[in-house]
């Protein structure tokens, strides 16, 4: 296959472009490297399967010659990247959708959207099952990014219901893994971080909020499965361990041996109180699950950070 991913130079677009490579296909990355960064990038910059195109997909974008799919993974994915950058959000969500989409209908490809948990919002049922309409303040902070991804999910399902393009919605829940950024605000670099340089780890609220996280690895494999699959609706690819803020914070500070102890900050507004993958559709229809426990992930994750 010949691969297009948006958003390449990202943390998940880059791991993707490693498994596609690794997988023998041809890879072609665009990323405007606005949260993305050569640096995920530069261990197959010279890979003969591997182009690099700087551009902003919310303009139009050309590639020459034949395409199989279109992965559109570009945009800001942590609550302040999309408080830094709203109205990119927004854009790359919408518009950005909408051109990777037409470049998709052009070339015959099959086009995967990376959506998110976020489109349930702060959910009243939990765990998540794909067909929650969610619970989403649509003018809030997160609301940016929450209402990018469902817009980009209705154009998504529009282009498949009127042009019959073959679609699939990935709706990734919290992942983490090597490569995430340091800075970018998220719960397991920040604690990570802090853990390591024996500063405080900075728990929002009483850290009695949930999250259900996902090792970047299982991620990957459940979202190769989900384009090889016939699927053209939303898939959950996320892993149901369900745990506290607090319990996370306090798994960090052993698994680095670290001293650190918590500090309690102001929680964010919106902030989602619940959140856990309802993985039944992805078990049956895609035979996945994810592998990786939350202790092993996060030791490795640890270790690319201490390096
Ligand atoms: N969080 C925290 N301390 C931090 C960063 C995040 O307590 O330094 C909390 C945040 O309020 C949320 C959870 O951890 O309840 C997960 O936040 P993250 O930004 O990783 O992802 P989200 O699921 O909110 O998109």
């Amino acid at each position: 296959m010949r691969v297009l991913i948006t958003g390449g130079a990202g943390f998940l677009g880059s791991h993707l472009a490693d498994h596609f490579l690794g997988q023998g296909h041809k890879v072609i990355v665009i990323d405007n490297l606005l949260t993305g960064s050569l640096d995920n990038i530069a261990h197959i910059f010279k890979h003969p399967g591997f182009s690099f195109i700087k551009a902003d997909v919310t303009n139009y974008i050309h590639v020459p010659g034949r395409l199989d799919a279109v992965l559109h993974f570009a945009s800001p994915a942590s609550p302040i990247d999309y408080a830094h950058f709203p109205i990119p959000t927004l854009k790359v969500g919408a518009l950005g959708t909408h051109k990777a989409l037409g470049l998709a209908k052009d070339k015959r490809a099959v086009f995967m959207l990376a959506s998110t948990s976020e489109v349930y919002g702060d959910p009243l049922v939990n765990p998540q099952p794909e067909s929650y309409w969610g619970h989403v303040n649509p003018i809030g902070p997160r609301g940016v990014y929450d209402e990018a991804k469902r817009f980009a999910e209705a154009m998504t399902m529009a282009y498949h219901r009127f042009h019959k393009m073959p679609v699939r919605i990935v709706r990734i829940f919290n992942t983490y893994g090597p490569r995430m950024r340091r800075k970018d605000g998220r719960a397991v670099p920040n604690f990570i971080t802090q853990a390591l340089k024996g500063r405080p780890l900075t728990v929002y609220g009483k850290g009695g909020q949930t999250r259900s996280l996902c090792y970047v690895s299982d991620l990957v494999r459940g979202i190769a499965l989900l384009l090889e699959s016939k699927i053209n609706a939303p898939v959950n690819i996320g892993n149901p361990h369900e745990l506290t803020v607090k319990r996370l914070a306090q798994t960090v500070i052993r698994l680095a041996d670290s001293r650190s102890r918590i500090a309690y900050k102001p929680l964010p507004v919106d902030d989602p109180k619940v959140r856990r993958p309802d993985i039944r559709l992805a078990r049956a229809a895609l035979g996945w699950k994810p592998e990786v426990g939350l202790e092993e992930g996060l030791r490795r994750t640890i270790d690319h950070f201490r390096s």
